[in-house]
């Protein structure tokens, strides 16, 4: 099959990259221009872990390149997917959908016979139809079938979700897509991964529930860890003793500073207001948001509480600055708002992060950043582990105690338990372990 990949972001790259090793003959279209020309050295403008090697093996066989023209590329293909950017839009939190709808025209304008256009953009129910619509207008010869194919890759595990994922969803109108996609995925069919086909609107709103779901997941959790902390209970065992029940599952229930990242505070944002507009509010999600958005200050107030309610002019050093390990992506991280919450009550703040330090410093003011959690622990009097990085697991609490002005770690993700820390001399705090920390 031939593939044209519109956008080659976190999801579009990737995507590119395994439909290329299942075999395809892909090309990789973005409007950046110096993002396709490092992909052109042979440079990976993110960081996901494998995706390099992943990308230059299939450049070498010749089933993978990269451009910023579309014409000619979405002529030859046999299947456009559209994997661009769908922000929150500024001032109402609804899906931008201007990328989108952009790619739709630059596409109706190039394709050639029969194309399957696929949106796996995360977009509101609906957009297929908008989609569609932009295309017969832009187009009105064009032989096209508009295809939902929502994506559920996880950052720093992207390339093994791609290849192995739980299920793969189509939401078709056309029935001539139904065997395009099926041979587009045919290495997972046939190890029998579950191939959802179902309608469009349909299938644009699992995309939306699913990530809702998980939001919410995370959130309750999070919640019952507050109430851990003032009746003298701990999370982790809650956790556990809930999540083996089959019928609630132990993923998802790590309590800690909030969810961030580039998905699920614009998408459980989108949902809210589809669901508003379609007068069905969803206010499970609606609350969801309202207790996400105050958790992340209420870390920063658990840091200031350990300090004794005082941070003014003290050195804090912040172990962690992306949403979540192995990546580099700082969109909507609880870092910014803890560190921003840190510096309004005056507190200095010194981070480090293994691969987020670049996108760091163009999000947040007055921070000075190291080269390992030793280096930014010098004279500081927390240490924050606000990302728990496979590095922080491991921390050599003695160096640590020996470099800092005076020895607290408070640790937002739960990394290490109560007695291993104050064994080795250190004052603790964590989440949800009202019975120790
Ligand atoms: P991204 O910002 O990393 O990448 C989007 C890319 O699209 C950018 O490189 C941008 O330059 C390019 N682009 C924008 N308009 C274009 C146009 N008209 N023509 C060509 N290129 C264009 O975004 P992402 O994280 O890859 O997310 C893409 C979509 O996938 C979003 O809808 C997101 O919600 C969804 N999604 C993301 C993830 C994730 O983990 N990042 C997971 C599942 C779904």
């Amino acid at each position: 099959m031939k593939i044209a990949m519109i956008g080659s972001g976190y999801v579009g790259l990737v995507s590119g990259a395994c439909f290329a090793d299942f075999g395809h003959t892909v090309v990789c279209i973005d409007k950046a221009e110096g993002k396709i020309e490092a992909l052109n050295r042979g440079e990976i403008p993110i960081f996901e872990p494998g995706l390099d090697a992943l990308v230059a093996e299939n450049v070498k066989a010749g089933r993978l390149s990269f451009t910023t023209e579309f014409s000619g590329p979405v002529s030859e293909a046999d299947v456009v997917f559209i994997a661009v950017g769908t922000p929150s839009r500024r001032g109402d939190g609804h899906a931008d959908l201007s990328y989108v709808y952009a790619a739709a025209r630059e596409i109706a304008e190039s394709v050639k016979g029969f194309t399957i256009v696929v949106t796996k953009s995360t977009v509101p129910v609906g957009t297929g139809d908008e989609v569609e619509r932009i295309m017969r207008e832009t187009r009105p010869d064009a032989d096209i079938a508009v295809v939902s194919n929502p994506e559920f890759l996880r950052e720093g595990a992207a390339i093994s979700d791609f290849k192995r994922p739980d299920r793969i969803v189509v939401g078709i109108e056309d029935e001539r897509a139904r065997e395009v996609m099926t041979e587009v995925y045919r290495p997972l069919y046939l190890n029998q991964l579950p191939l959802l086909f179902t309608t469009r609107r349909t299938s644009e709103l699992i995309k939306y529930a699913a990530n809702a779901f998980l939001a919410m997941k995370i959130t309750f959790i999070n919640e019952i860890a507050d109430l851990c902390e003032k009746v003298g209970a701990d999370v982790q065992q809650i956790s556990r003793g809930i999540g083996l029940d089959g019928r609630i599952g132990s993923k998802f229930l790590h309590a800690g500073p909030g969810y961030g990242g580039s998905c699920f505070p614009k998408d459980t944002l989108a949902l809210v207001k589809t669901a508003q507009d379609n007068d069905s509010p969803v206010r499970l999600i609606e609350t969801t948001i309202a207790i996400n958005d105050t958790r992340k200050r209420a870390m920063a107030r658990k840091v200031i509480n350990a300090l004794n309610g005082d941070v003014r002019g003290k050195k804090i050093a912040i172990l962690g600055l992306t949403f979540k390990p192995e990546t580099d992506d700082m969109r909507d991280a609880p870092s910014i708002s803890i560190i921003q919450a840190l510096q309004d009550g005056g507190a200095r703040i010194f981070a480090y992060d293994p691969e987020g330090m670049e996108a760091s410093k163009a999000i947040l003011d007055n921070v000075t950043y190291g080269n390992s959690p030793y280096d930014i622990a010098e004279g500081a009097e927390a240490v924050v582990i606000v990302t728990e990085w496979n590095q922080f697991r491991a921390l050599d609490f003695q160096r640590l105690k020996s470099v800092m002005a005076k020895p607290l770690l408070v640790d937002l993700r739960n990394v290490y338990t109560p007695d291993e820390v104050k064994r080795h001399g250190l004052a603790y705090a964590s989440i949800g372990r009202g019975t120790s920390a």
